[in-house]
């Protein structure tokens, strides 16, 4: 299943050259083009799912082990510190390609700052616990 306007589709397909790190049955990982830090990479499908929504659950659950499996491997290649696990969903959450992927962003003592954080907004007691009333499941 492949989308014909989708980059990472035409990666998939072979029609776009990439750095493929690891592939399974369902999944690949390929290093990022435009890396935050050194040996960032990205976990997608093989089938072309736009975002988290669209996946269906068997999919999606086999994505948190490969991204625990691929990134131990990057902390024991490149000896990082630490490491960013990131998935975007929507344009107003920073997607810029909508072909689900997660981002695997290694982290590392040596000063350099990469920002994936982000700033807080405050809300009232009584704005948070309607948002919590709304929410809730
Ligand atoms: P998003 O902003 O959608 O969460 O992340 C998309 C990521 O895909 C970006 O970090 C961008 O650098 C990466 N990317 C875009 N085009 C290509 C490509 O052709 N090849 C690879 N390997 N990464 C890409
Ligand atoms: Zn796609």
């Amino acid at each position: 299943m492949r989308a014909d306007d989708c980059i990472f589709c035409k990666i998939i397909n072979g029609d776009i050259p990439s750095r493929k790190v690891y592939e399974d049955e369902d999944f690949i990982a390929m290093m990022d083009v435009s890396p935050a830090t050194k040996g960032h990479c990205l976990i997608l499908p093989k089938d072309h799912y736009a975002n988290l929504f669209e996946m269906p659950e068997e999919l999606a659950a086999k994505a948190l082990p490969i991204a625990k499996k691929v990134g131990a491997h990057l902390k024991e290649a490149l000896g990082c510190e630490g490491l960013n696990l990131v998935q975007n969903n929507g344009e107003v959450a920073g997607q810029t390609v909508h072909h689900f992927h997660m981002h695997l962003i290694p982290r590392y003592a040596d000063g350099v700052i990469t920002d994936v954080t982000w700033g807080h907004t405050n809300f009232s007691d009584e704005e948070m616990d309607q948002i919590f009333t709304k929410i809730r499941m």
